[in-house]
């Protein structure tokens, strides 16, 4: 827990309850702050009371006692429309922070030197969050990891020279950190997405621009024309930045050459890392995703043997693309976070044989988005509510069956695979869905599919039974 002091003895309201904010609201608390914690549910009032965070209706407060409002991410600051809370605090003139905001306030208080990378984009975040933290830690440094990955922030240890932190933002989160100011800031990609919640394509874009604009050094993926051009403006405005890419050749930077990322400066290059070997990081969005891992943990002193014998023990991410099983010539790969056709489309192109799960709660667009990827796909098991309008979009491309449960799903590609006789193939669930119509989360939904793998007979078992890591 990172106790923020710099609000002692004032006054901080505070919307959200759920995980993060009950967890900003008991830092505060920690720290001296006059705490009037509110939600829109009773259960998390409850919950916070139980927790000694004073409570109140924030319709009913005196604003003009209040310091500062910290707002969790999840709610709404400008889109659709601003919650109720934003507009009280903003007739009253109170600035709007959220967790991320107290917490570079708390390190610049209480260690400025100490390394923060910060991570955004619309892809890859969490992979990339993990990848650096495990190349800190694998290097033996004294590493915190948290922010949108799962960790709220402010329970991670207090910052302290010598400690490193490892941030994922998501574009709310940056919208309440005006202050946001990393060692070594990434933004890896932008794509539309969320844009309910930020309105356009432009704001969205400028949100995540502001976390590579106050960076000391900026690594900026150079494969979207949103980010080539925040890599360029910022780079006027006096930014050191380090640009990467999964498909062209710089001229400084890190790219993706022949299976490996090559480091450029200057038109002279070397190569640092080959990642055709490093299984949990297949596909050129992992490329991606390695080139920046490299490039902020060289910005923050981290020597390149350090940072190969990392990349070549990342156990990666559980549900992104995660082999989790073998039998003969099948691999298993579990890639339920791909909830949308975009997510799919990696997974999808990183094997050349492939049978494939898919299907769930559909998702606008359905699997247009994938015919390119058809020809790979030996055979479809389509489950969930998606299953007919899948089917339709299969047509007579590639043969299917509508399995319906995943359990049956897993059974009968399992089988299939088994008789294929073409060399390795895999056996993957990537379901371009959300997993709301039969599963809590795409997390339940990803574990259900490790314990259909494991109920196989004769399947070797590449993940530790225990955590679920390779
Ligand atoms: P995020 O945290 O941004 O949602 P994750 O690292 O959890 O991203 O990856 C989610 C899915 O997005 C992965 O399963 C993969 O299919 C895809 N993905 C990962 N990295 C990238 C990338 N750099 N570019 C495009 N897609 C990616």
């Amino acid at each position: 827990m990172i106790p923020v002091n710099s609000f002692k003895g004032r006054t901080v309201a505070l919307f959200g309850l759920g995980g993060s904010g009950l967890a900003t609201a008991k830092a505060l608390v920690d720290g001296g702050a006059d705490v009037i914690a509110w939600d829109d549910n009773p259960a998390s009032v409850e919950r916070a009371d139980k927790a000694g965070v004073p409570t109140a209706d924030l319709r009913g407060i005196d604003w003009s006692s209040v310091a500062s409002f910290v707002l969790s991410p999840g709610v709404p600051l400008t889109h659709p429309k601003p919650h109720w809370t934003v507009d009280l605090a903003r007739a009253a003139g109170v600035e709007i922070i959220g967790d991320v905001e107290l917490f570079v306030r708390e390190r610049r208080a209480l260690a400025p030197n100490c390394p923060l990378i910060a991570i955004t984009g619309t892809n890859g975040k969490s992979t990339t969050t993990a990848l650096i933290a495990h190349i800190l830690k694998a290097s033996g440094r004294d590493t915190q990891l948290g922010g949108n990955i799962g960790t709220a922030v402010l329970t991670l240890d207090p910052p302290k020279d010598g400690r490193f932190f490892v941030v994922e933002c998501s574009s709310y989160q940056i919208d309440l950190a005006p202050t946001l100011d990393p060692t070594a800031g990434v933004l890896l990609n932008l794509t539309p997405d969320h844009l309910d919640r930020h309105g356009t394509m432009q704001h969205y874009a400028d949100i995540k621009e502001r976390l590579v604009a106050g960076s000391r050094t900026a690594v900026v993926g150079v494969d979207d024309s949103y980010c080539v051009m925040i890599a360029d403006r910022i780079e006027r405005a006096g930014v050191t930045v380090r640009r990467i890419s999964s498909r062209q050749v710089l001229a400084d930077g890190y790219y993706l050459d022949k299976g490996g990322i090559v480091e450029a400066d200057s038109g002279a290059t070397h190569k640092v890392a080959d990642l055709s070997a490093i299984q949990t990081l297949r596909g050129a969005h992992n490329a991606q995703n390695a080139a920046a891992a490299i490039a902020a943990c060289r910005a923050v002193g981290v020597s390149e043997e350090e940072i190969v014998a990392g990349l070549n023990s990342f156990p990666g991410l559980k549900h992104r693309m995660q082999p989790v099983g073998r039998r003969g010539d099948v691999v298993f790969v579990n890639d339920s976070k791909a909830t949308n056709a975009d997510a799919a489309a990696p997974a999808l192109s990183s094997f050349d044989r492939i049978y494939w799960i898919a299907g769930g709660l559909p998702k606008e667009g359905g699997i247009t988005s994938l015919t390119g990827f058809f020809p790979k796909i030996a055979r479809a098991y389509l489950i969930g509510e998606a299953a007919p309008a899948f089917a339709a979009t299969l047509g007579e491309a590639v043969p299917y069956e509508i399995s319906g449960t995943l359990e049956k799903a897993v059974a009968h590609a399992a089988k299939d695979a088994e008789k294929d006789g073409n060399g390795p193939v895999a056996v993957i669930l990537s379901p371009a869905c959300a997993s709301f119509d039969q599963y809590k989360n795409f997390e339940v939904r990803g574990d259900a599919f490790v314990g259909h793998v494991r109920a196989l007979d004769g399947v070797a078992m590449l993940i530790d039974q225990e955590t679920g890591a390779n």
